[in-house]
């Protein structure tokens, strides 16, 4: 059975438990524990062992359901017990979870107390951190470039980047490079192909992408937009745009690839490691 213990500590409660739990005993304890959640924010419990057997099979996931789910309303756990398997159950649920839980021997229950005393450090450590956090917020976004090839995905790409544009207003540059295709030089030799071929090809390219990020712009009605096609490879194309326009934040896809590119995809790996700026990685279906 488990019975409450009455304490007057603010924010700590306990409970003792004994015997051999059943999913009946649950059926009355979670209740008034979740309760007690709800008014009070989160909580620590002192947990006493007395001649405790275990569980029975349903008790035991309720525990471990209950435990997960209400993961971030415990700050600290005290476990008072006799038996070093209870120790062991105590270090297992402290490793599975972000609640601090500890085991003490029955004849430390004065140590078990002072333990869960401190708990109020823990919160009043999280809180000040946020604090610190938010002092050091930094700046909004001011302009945004997006990377673009053109692969179906890219609507993706676009669309996570709008979310960021709108919420932080900022000036919107979309981009997309063109590269020369690669031709060897066979001398004299025009028979095989005629380079200006390659270089009508490439034009042709050029033009294209520039007609659809034109419409593209045009399409996206927002009043801060700008738009670029540039000649050349796309990882020095994105990272030189991104310093001379003094972009804040790079958005790429990733299609994830081979090595570490597999992980972000070769344009996404080289402007994340390369760019001074932030970079928004949004990840792509495997091509
Ligand atoms: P990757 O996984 O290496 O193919 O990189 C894909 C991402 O890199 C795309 O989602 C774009 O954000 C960017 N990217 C790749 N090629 C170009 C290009 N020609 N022009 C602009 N961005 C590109």
């Amino acid at each position: 059975m488990i019975e409450f213990v009455p304490v007057s500590e603010k924010n700590i409660f306990a409970v003792r438990a004994s015997g051999k739990l059943t999913d009946a005993d649950y059926q009355q304890f979670l209740p008034r524990l979740q309760k007690l959640i709800e008014d009070c924010g989160p909580i620590s419990l002192m947990i006493e062992l007395v001649d405790f057997q275990g569980w029975e099979p349903k008790a035991a996931w309720d525990d471990f359901r209950f435990g997960m789910e209400h993961d971030k309303d415990f700050v600290r756990i005290a476990i008072v017990g006799q038996k070093a398997w209870q120790k062991w159950m105590s270090a297992i649920g402290d490793a599975f979870t972000l609640t601090k839980i500890r085991f003490f021997y029955q004849n430390r229950i004065q140590d078990a107390w002072d333990w869960l005393r401190k708990g109020d450090e823990d919160q009043l450590s999280a809180i000040t951190s946020t604090e610190e956090l938010l002092k050091e917020a930094p700046d909004a976004y001011r302009n945004i470039l997006v990377a673009l090839d053109f692969t179906p995905h890219s609507q993706k790409v676009l669309a996570r980047a709008l979310e960021l544009v709108h919420h932080y207003k900022a000036k919107l540059s979309l981009i997309h490079a063109v590269e020369n295709t690669f031709y060897p030089d066979l001398g004299n030799d025009l028979a095989m192909y005629d380079p200006a071929e390659f270089v009508e090809l490439d034009q042709k390219r050029h033009d294209r992408a520039v007609m659809l990020l034109d419409k593209l712009a045009r399409e996206l009605d927002y009043p801060d937009v700008q738009h670029e096609v540039i000649w050349g490879g796309p990882n020095s194309a994105i990272l030189s745009y991104a310093e001379a326009q003094k972009a804040d934040l790079i958005v790429v896809g990733s299609h994830g690839k081979h090595g570490i590119a597999r992980l972000l995809g070769s344009t996404a790996a080289a402007v994340v490691h390369n760019a001074r700026c932030d970079v928004m990685v949004v990840r792509l279906p495997d091509q």
